[in-house]
């Protein structure tokens, strides 16, 4: 802010009118020019800086984006004013819209070029369940963990720059601290993809669509693909579902406590630091959980940590709430 004068919410100076603001299709309309993109990285440099909003004066804009004629580049600034950047008095401030779209430009969402490259790597980490070398594949924006007899061990979306530069292992842990996010997120009520209001509820049967496209490996033909769900022998799934953008996934209810404290601390007392890494746990990729009563629904996950004596044993609710703890010894279950 400089002068310590300008806020966030432009109250300071009475003599400029706030910017009217601009709907959604208006916004992305005026996004067709490189000067504007310039413009918004220009000002997205003040605000990473510090990360706080802070802008820049029209002429402090104007040379940081390179343009020398003053009317062109008015006519483009006034462009994006509303929408992805606001007038502080004389300052030039990037939107939160504004600051989202750089962070996605410079990461590589928006280029459909650079989401073909194409990566495959023997992981140096076995599979959980059956001690087969992984194999990381990134391609299409997509990074898939494969075991070549379990199929996907874990898939999620990652734009180019988290895998530009980077050995595929480390790439994994983005993956998985992605995942987590994500199942963190749906479990406290927001929806990953639009962040609208949505529930969780086990136990529940994929659809048929679902199935058949965890189950397609991208090679044999699609009828080759087994996409029976069976409740007694496949792991027992929530039903992650948004209710204002309708957006629905499945998970491994033992995925959805794979961080819960008392497993943290099960693994840590027989010598395992689990580190947000889905990989390595056993009961989050295998198939796991069973139903114990469905009146209340009480659905029981068993973490057992290769030959340790005991297993830790959660008892969760409908909504995938760890609603108690308990030790048994191992093979019990
Ligand atoms: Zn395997
Ligand atoms: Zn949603």
């Amino acid at each position: 802010m400089g002068d310590g004068e300008r806020t966030g919410d432009g109250s300071s100076d009475e003599s400029v009118p706030p910017d009217e603001p601009v709907p959604p299709a208006d916004a992305f309309e005026v996004l067709g020019h490189e000067i504007r993109l310039a413009t918004i990285e220009a000002l997205a440099e003040e605000r990473r800086e510090s990360w706080i909003p802070r802008g820049l004066r029209f002429s402090e804009l104007r040379s940081a984006v390179g343009v020398r004629d003053t009317g062109k580049f008015n006519y483009h600034l006034d462009k994006l004013r509303g929408s992805f950047v606001n007038q502080f008095g004389e300052e030039y401030v990037l939107t939160n819209a504004g600051f989202e779209l750089a962070g996605a430009l410079r990461a590589g969402t928006f280029d459909q070029t650079d989401t073909r490259v194409e990566r495959r790597t023997a992981l140096d980490r076995t599979c959980p369940i059956c001690e087969a070398t992984l194999e990381a594949v990134y391609e299409h924006g997509y990074l898939r963990v494969l075991c070549p007899e379990h199929d996907r061990i874990l898939t999620t979306t990652l734009p180019p720059a988290a895998v530009r530069g980077r050995e595929m292992a480390t790439v994994v842990d983005l993956a998985n601290a992605r995942t987590r996010d994500q199942v963190e997120r749906v479990r406290a009520g927001g929806c990953p993809h639009c962040w609208g209001r949505s529930t969780v509820r086990a136990p529940a049967e994929p659809s048929e669509a679902y199935l058949r496209a965890l189950s397609a490996r991208g090679e044999g033909e699609p009828e080759d693909c087994d996409v029976e769900y069976d409740s007694e022998d496949d792991a027992v799934l929530a039903e992650c579902a948004c209710e204002d953008c309708g957006m629905t996934f499945w998970l491994p209810v033992s995925v959805c406590v794979a961080h819960h404290p008392a497993v943290v601390a099960y693994y840590h007392d027989n010598g395992v630091e689990m580190d947000g890494d889905y990989l390595d746990m056993e009961h989050a990729t295998g198939s796991n959980g069973t139903v114990v009563s469905e009146a209340p629904v009480r659905i029981e996950v068993e973490v057992l940590v290769g030959d340790a004596d005991e297993a830790l044993v959660l008892t969760l609710d409908e909504e995938t709430t760890v609603v108690g703890t308990e030790t048994a010894p191992a093979g019990s279950r």
